[in-house]
């Protein structure tokens, strides 16, 4: 078997353990005679896995009781519609526009009703969190909107805005179980699946009570929150392969210590790259300062073909999808719960080797 070092943006690698246990569980889950894709999403057994899912991630997040774990699809796309399709009233939304996932954020609030940009790092490509001035915030929002965690540009939210009675919704698609989050602090908090989680075609919602039941007239049955609630996310087939590998994904978080455990070896993680890009003469960070991101890590050496021969040859040395984003260019290492710490040190050691061959 030769498994690579995956820094892949998204879908991401899986724990192992994870990966062996589906294996040996795929043609036959348990004593149920067949493998969990075959069976009815109301049989007994898939009702021990999505329960099982939920009531782990519960105790993972320490999700308070008046809050619901819904299990939908649609990826977190689909939960910028969602969003303000059930929770406007007065039609209108705060945003921070601090990347590519928050602007598509707001294009689809701006479908139903207005987004208001509180604030942009737009003209930096993105390189920081801007800084918030209340001021500013629409006394009569419906929410206040943020992406936790920027993919694409690497940086990261380490304060939340005080939003007083106007609930937080965070897109937390690249930072969930990264670290520690006080769920209270949020009305909604949404996931895809596909980076810390599990497969993608899940995606986590999890959302205070107070908050569901008041969609707008005319909201799809799919999208409004108040179906999937009263449901148990059993209200139409749900994606139950991907559930039960996140139900594995988050035992295996708990034997690593849950939350508490893998976010110091995350930040442990993105420390050593970090250390080697403020360090290193060839190459170096996009983001600098408190914003920089746990999870996904930007560099680039500041020439295009230096860049492309680095990805190049990583990929050779078994280390893969460090490609960046387009409108980034250069580099992203995407360092998620599963990767181990022995990729980003193979990740420095080849950075060392490739700034001595190529300085
Ligand atoms: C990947 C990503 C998305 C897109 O998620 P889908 O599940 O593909 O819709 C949205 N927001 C953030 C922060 C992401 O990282």
């Amino acid at each position: 078997m030769s498994r690579v070092y995956n820094f892949s943006p998204g879908p991401s690698a899986l724990p192992l353990p994870v990966l062996e246990k589906a294996s040996e569980e795929l043609v036959e889950y348990g004593a149920s005679g067949m493998s969990v894709m075959e069976m009815s999403h109301r049989s007994k057994v898939y009702d021990g896995i999505i329960k099982g899912a939920e009531n782990s991630l519960r105790k993972l997040m320490g999700i308070p009781d008046n809050y619901k774990v819904l299990f939908v699809q649609g990826g977190a796309s689909t939960q910028f519609a969602a969003v303000p399709l059930n929770l406007f009233r007065n039609k209108k939304a705060d945003f921070v526009n601090t990347g590519l996932w928050s602007k598509k954020a707001i294009s689809e609030a701006k479908k139903f009703g207005t987004a208001v940009v509180v604030a942009s790092s737009e003209e930096a490509v993105f390189n920081y969190i801007p800084k918030l001035d209340k001021s500013k915030f629409s006394a009569d929002a419906d929410y206040f909107h943020i992406t936790l965690n920027n993919t694409i540009y690497g940086t990261r939210f380490t304060e939340l805005p005080e939003t007083g009675e106007i609930p937080l919704v965070t897109d937390a698609s690249s930072c969930i179980l990264s670290e520690p989050l006080d769920v209270s602090k949020f009305g909604v908090i949404y996931a895809g699946a596909q980076k810390n989680i599990g497969p993608a075609g899940l995606t986590v919602v999890i959302i205070r009570e107070d908050l569901i039941g008041r969609a707008l007239p005319g909201t799809p049955t799919m999208l409004d929150y108040k179906t999937h609630a009263e449901n148990d996310s059993l209200y139409n087939t749900p994606p139950t392969f991907a559930i039960y590998i996140a139900m594995l994904v988050f035992e295996w978080l708990e034997k690593q210590g849950g939350v508490e455990g893998v976010g110091a070896l995350n930040r442990e993680k993105a420390d050593l790259l970090y250390a080697h890009l403020d360090d290193s003469k060839m190459f170096s960070a996009t983001v600098s300062g408190a914003d920089r991101s746990i999870m996904n890590i930007p560099f680039v050496t500041g020439k295009e073909e230096l860049d492309a021969k680095f990805v190049k040859e990583a990929e050779k040395a078994g280390l893969v999808n460090l490609k960046g984003h387009r409108s980034v260019g250069g580099m992203r290492a995407s360092i998620y719960n599963p990767m181990p710490i022995e990729g980003v040190r193979a990740l420095v050691e080849f950075m060392k080797e490739f700034e001595r061959g190529n300085g």
